[in-house]
């Protein structure tokens, strides 16, 4: 049995120091910059391939070499607390990473990863492709369609999927169709989209509310080849999943619950260090602005708003932090990642919209970043499984009975 602790080790500290000096160095300046422009921060991410925060070799440490789980949200918090939007340019790849980690065999992880990331002479993107028009949280109605061609091992996918990170921009896209629309989400299947495949194009750009540094897209499927090698995992394994799932005799529920847990404390940590950046923000500001004679720190209305938030990103932290070591030893008992991911998500919200009221009007105009910050916030209730869908799954946990 180890020590109990709640210290980061010494890697740890050197980590978030390292991702802290990138993120206040480098992100927090252009951040107002690429909201504004609402584009990819290209020379962003080249300079920080360069250094080796974005890449897949920064990745794989993160996964591999952390017997705690906790060092991915230690140094997303620092990304994030630098600005959401570039963020989550340099993150978005990472989902195309997971999808194919969590479906593919060891030598398609080996071939695929690295082209979601390029190297620091070019830089590449992923994007993974999941929600459609009709089908966000209900993921048993996804309509895109696999159908496999056996005279020429290819599968052909038709379909169109929506609001992609690095839709269309992405050198690898990993795509989620159903393969057998009779077994709902346990008749889908994931697919690589190699780089220039025919068919696959990309559709609607959005404008969006925050995170503008990032792109989001639709892309369209329209008879899309692709060969039998890029169905993830392979058509054995599938079949007989198929084949199992047919019989009544899929077990496979208890470990997709887990996957799904275990990603969810690294969008916590996301929204944890948005609301910290706030916080200190408005630290800093309520000492130094004067009204009525005095800093407005002194009126305890404001030093208790300082109070509150400060408590509360702490609670959101812990179970954050609670949820990456449960989800590193696999033993989550009550949803405890879909628990951090909410509270994470209501928080930065909630913080980010009381340093705006501290900031008064300079909070409301974007001269100031706590606006964008703001803004920024509210994906975090959305993406990644809405406030609805984490209380579903948290429920569902805690009463052992299929809540609608
Ligand atoms: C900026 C951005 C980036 C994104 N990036 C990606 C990406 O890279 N890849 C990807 O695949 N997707 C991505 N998404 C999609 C995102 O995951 C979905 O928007 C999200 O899952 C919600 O789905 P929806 O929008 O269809 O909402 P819906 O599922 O239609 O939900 C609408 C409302 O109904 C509620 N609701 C739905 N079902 C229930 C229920 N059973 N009980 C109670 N309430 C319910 C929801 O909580 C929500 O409030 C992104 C979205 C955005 C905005």
């Amino acid at each position: 049995m180890s020590e109990f602790s709640l210290e980061l080790s010494e890697d740890q500290l050197q980590l978030q120091k390292w991702v802290h000096d990138f993120a206040e160095g480098v992100i927090r300046p252009a951040g107002h910059e690429w909201d504004v422009k609402e584009e990819t921060p290209w020379p962003i991410l080249e300079e920080a391939a360069s250094i080796g925060l974005y890449g897949w070799e920064f990745m794989a440490e993160m996964m591999m070499n952390d017997p705690t789980g906790i060092s991915m949200s230690v140094a997303l918090e620092e990304l994030f607390w630098g600005d959401a939007g570039i963020g989550m340019a340099m993150m978005g790849s990472g989902l195309a990473a997971a999808g194919i980690v969590a479906a593919g065999t060891n030598e398609q992880v080996m071939e695929w990863v690295p082209q979601c990331y390029g190297d620091a002479t070019d830089v590449k993107l992923g994007a993974f492709c999941a929600s459609e028009p009709d089908a966000g949280s209900d993921v048993a109605a996804y309509r895109t369609r696999a159908v496999y061609d056996e005279a020429k091992d290819e599968w052909v996918l038709n379909g169109t999927k929506t609001w992609i990170t690095n839709g269309g921009i992405a050198e690898i896209h990993v795509v989620i169709a159903v393969v057998d629309p009779e077994l709902g989400s346990k008749g889908q299947a994931s697919f690589i989209i190699p780089p220039n495949t025919p068919g696959f194009s990309m559709g609607q750009k959005f404008a969006k509310h925050g995170l503008r540094a990032s792109h989001t897209s639709e892309v369209v499927l329209d008879d899309v080849r692709v060969p039998g090698s890029c169905l993830l995992g392979s058509k054995e394994r599938l079949d007989e999943r198929l084949a199992g799932v047919r019989e009544g005799k899929s077990n496979d529920r208890q470990a997709a619950m887990q996957t799904f847990e275990a990603t969810r404390p690294a969008v916590a940590a996301q929204a944890v260090g948005i609301a910290r950046a706030a916080l200190e923000y408005a630290t800093d500001y309520a000492k130094e602005r004067e009204a009525f004679g005095r800093p407005i720190v002194y009126n305890q209305s404001i030093a208790f708003m300082l109070a509150d938030m400060a408590t509360e990103i702490d609670a959101a932290r812990m179970l954050t932090h609670r949820a990456a070591w449960l989800g590193k030893q696999r033993k989550f008992k009550n949803a405890e990642g879909s628990m951090a991911k909410l509270k994470a998500g209501r928080v930065a919200v909630w913080a980010t919209e009381r340093a705006m009221q501290i900031l008064g009007g300079y909070g409301y105009v974007n001269e100031y970043p706590v606006e964008r910050w703001h803004r920024d916030a509210k994906i975090y209730d959305i993406f990644e499984g809405t406030e609805q869908i984490q209380q579903l799954v948290i429920s569902r946990a805690l009463t052992g009975l299929r809540i609608e």
